[in-house]
């Protein structure tokens, strides 16, 4: 009998909130307590990100202090995090897909010259969001994918890497043997291997693996009041091979308008290609809305749009989504789909921190 996925999200999410994870936002994962007060206005300069972007709102900060372009501060931002091997959503020890190959998406966007670039799928690469940078840069073309992304890399001197980490194959191997009682998998528990320090310890219930919806989106905005944006994921953990998520498709991982402002999101890509939550959360800060409440309104639609297999007994969407806002005039803000969460901000201070964020239903 196969495990079902809802099963596994559910069982993930225990994993996660019990710390065993990377930090990379679980389905279900509970938020930590709130870190300060909701959106508000911080000025400008300003770098805000998803809540695992602590450490890239100060480095993209220091960086624009320093004079840089923000796409560029943006991008050495998150690279940090696609570096962090324990950052099991992002990069270098991103979980695998079904096949336990790691494949990346990511995208840039610059409001000055309302020029993008993104990269999906693409694999053996650590840093996708460089790679997005230079579709943008030295290319005529706004997306490539797969193999092609990967060969556009290495003809820019990237260097090719296995990815796929002890820890990230681990959880890999444990999502695998957990799949069917049916197949010729066995897990430790499974086959009773007393040598199975696992066995000893914890011969039942069948450990849950890891599982995430994880990624970085970090925006930035200038003193002078220009914007820049990226997100950057190794996607849906254990996905079909070739699945490209909501990160490298501008308007829905991503959107800049340098007139207005830039929004980026973190969680159900699927959710977010069909509904275009980022572009959507942009336009609504064109009407007038406050950062907070387009990203608020721009979940209601994706909740309103959520087919019945996705809802729960009282019918509400039972995955999570996570949008942030940036505004031209440095107001800030975001809101998750399922329950109150946090994001990270930095100002000219420059030490970053977590404010608290909304959520469009209680938990
Ligand atoms: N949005 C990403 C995707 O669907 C994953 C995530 O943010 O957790 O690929």
């Amino acid at each position: 009998m196969n495990i079902s996925r809802r099963d596994f999200v559910q069982a993930a999410a225990g994993v996660a909130a019990a710390g065993l994870g990377g930090v990379g936002r679980a389905l279900g994962q509970q938020a930590a307590g709130p870190g300060g007060a909701p959106g508000g206005a911080a000025g400008r300069p300003l770098v805000v990100a998803s809540s695992n972007g602590l450490a890239a709102c100060e480095k993209a900060m220091e960086l624009m202090l320093a004079g840089n372009d923000p796409v560029d501060a943006v991008v050495a931002g998150v690279a940090l995090v696609e570096d962090d091997p324990n950052d099991h959503s992002v990069g270098l020890g991103g979980l695998p897909n079904e096949e336990g190959v790691v494949q990346l998406d990511a995208s840039v966007m610059h409001g000055p010259t309302h020029k993008a670039g993104a990269v999906a799928a693409i694999e053996r690469i650590r840093n996708p969001s460089k790679v997005a940078l230079l579709v943008m840069r030295r290319t005529d073309h706004v997306l490539l994918v797969g193999d092609g992304a990967r060969r556009f890399a290495l003809a820019h001197g990237f260097k090719e890497e296995d990815l796929l980490t002890d820890a990230a194959r681990a959880q890999w191997l444990r999502w695998k043997e957990n799949l069917s009682k049916d197949d010729d998998w066995l897990s430790p528990e499974e086959s009773g291997d007393p040598s199975s320090r696992a066995h000893r310890r914890r011969p039942a219930p069948v450990l849950a693996p890891e599982w995430t919806w994880g990624t970085i989106n970090c925006l930035g905005l200038t003193a002078s009041g220009d914007l820049a944006g990226c997100t950057t994921t190794s996607g849906l953990s254990y996905k079909i091979p070739g699945r490209v998520g909501d990160s490298p498709i501008i308007g829905a991982g991503l959107y800049v308008d340098n007139d207005v402002g830039a929004a980026g999101s973190t969680g159900r890509g699927e959710a977010n290609l069909q509904n275009l939550t980022s572009f959507t959360a942009v336009e609504l800060m064109r009407q007038g809305r406050s950062p907070e409440e387009a990203c608020l309104e721009a979940l209601r639609r994706v909740a309103a749009k959520t087919e019945k297999r996705l809802r729960n007994a009282a019918g509400e969407p039972d995955f999570d989504l996570n949008l942030y806002a940036l505004r031209k005039d440095g107001q800030f803000g975001g809101a998750s789909l399922r329950r109150p969460g946090k994001m990270a901000l930095c100002d000219r201070g420059g030490k970053a921190r977590h404010v608290a964020t909304p959520g469009v239903y209680a938990g």
